[in-house]
């Protein structure tokens, strides 16, 4: 019988589970300390737990972990973890120093299936969704190295197509039981999926990032697909309605792309569409990356974009790329889709030739 990987419980699941086995309620609680507070990577640690106790559990349960099998380090600090996982495929985290506040950017799945022209992980497509252990030991295994402030899922994938693994992982990383994050400390970013807007918001209390990059129905369409499926006035609509709560706002990513999205047209456009919630606005100058052909507007054309939105009085800042120079910045984190992409051409060419 498989055992169970107690990574992939809230702290209800362990309890049922606990309640499962014939245990007190309670040291549920106590595990899950051990697990997101103490780092337990075995049950043997867990010393206030009995030994029989403790034997039994090891039975049918495991406690999973992620071992980074790289970690290249940025000349302005950042530093981007390599995960390698069980079934062989990888992700990437990226840590991202500020004076005590460090954030991590954490992946949601192997690959993105939403396809958005300007980003590097989108042109691999989807491999597979991260479980919630992924998800959480990618946390475990930064945090054994370095304080961490804020959480955001900006990894790779998009975090509201895996909200049954992402909305449990939300729980572990808020519960004062678990990894105790203030839930103002974590941000899920989505390219616009919503439905499911809709249901993080009735699941858990988080930060929303909403990455609107466009500021027409024609520009969106023609670099995120999923506007076709949900056009502006939806997602607009989604984020006025979405539960925040007060003295809160909408993160809204605008990815900058030169002649494209740059002018001050789309600026006072933006303006327009930010106007019925209360917003931030992080304009991100577009990373340049081998996979298209779009480039960054010119230092000169994002700052006056910036000062438009000063102007009108909106919050917003211009986020400086960290770690280009090892391609941890948005946007640039492809794990090792390209090997598994080598893998799998490797596959069918062998297969066609085994079929002629
Ligand atoms: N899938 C989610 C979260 C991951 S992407 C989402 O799209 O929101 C994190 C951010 O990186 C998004 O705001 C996305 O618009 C931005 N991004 C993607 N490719 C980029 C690039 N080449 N340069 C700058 N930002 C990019
Ligand atoms: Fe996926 Fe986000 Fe990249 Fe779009 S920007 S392809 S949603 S990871």
């Amino acid at each position: 019988m498989e055992k169970v990987d107690l990574k992939n419980f809230t702290l209800q699941g362990l309890e049922k589970y606990i309640a499962g086995v014939g245990k007190e309620r309670f040291r549920a609680k106590q595990i899950f300390k051990w697990l997101y507070q103490l780092d337990a990577l075995s049950f043997a640690e867990m010393t206030n737990i009995s030994k029989e106790f403790r034997n039994s559990l090891a039975e049918t349960a495991t406690i999973s972990n992620l071992v980074p099998e790289v970690v290249e380090s940025s000349a302005d600090g950042t530093s981007k973890y390599l995960f390698r996982l069980a079934d062989g495929n990888a992700v990437e985290a990226v840590l991202i120093p500020d004076e005590g506040r460090n954030t991590l950017c954490i992946s949601s799945q192997v690959g993105c299936a939403m396809g958005c022209a300007f980003c590097l992980t989108g042109t691999f497509g989807i491999i597979r969704d991260l479980t919630t252990a992924e998800i959480v030991n990618q946390v475990c295994a930064v945090k054994r190295d370095h304080p961490v402030r804020n959480i955001v899922f900006m990894g790779m994938g998009e975090p509201l197509a895996n909200l049954s693994a992402v909305v449990p992982a939300v729980q572990i990383l808020t519960d004062p039981d678990g990894f105790q994050f203030s839930n103002r400390k974590v941000t899920v970013s989505t390219s616009g999926l919503v439905p499911e807007m809709a249901e993080l918001g009735r699941s858990v209390v988080v930060n929303l990032a909403v990455s609107l990059n466009a500021t027409t129905d024609e520009v969106r369409d023609r670099i995120m697909p999923v506007n076709r499926r949900y056009p502006l006035k939806e997602l607009l609509a989604a984020c006025k309605e979405f539960p925040l709560p007060s003295r809160r706002w909408i993160t809204v990513e605008y990815v900058m792309i030169r002649d494209l999205n740059d002018s001050l047209e789309d600026a006072k456009r933006l303006v327009r569409h930010i106007s019925n919630f209360p917003s931030k606005v992080n304009l991100i100058p577009f990373n340049e990356h081998g996979s298209c052909d779009f480039r960054t507007p010119t230092q000169e054309t994002i700052d006056r974009f910036h000062k438009y939105l000063l102007d009108k009085h909106v919050t917003v800042i211009t986020r400086s790329s960290r770690g280009g120079d090892i391609s941890a910045a948005c946007g640039q984190l492809k794990g090792k889709l390209d090997e598994e992409r080598g893998r799998r051409a490797a596959a069918a060419a062998e297969s066609a030739e085994a079929a002629a």
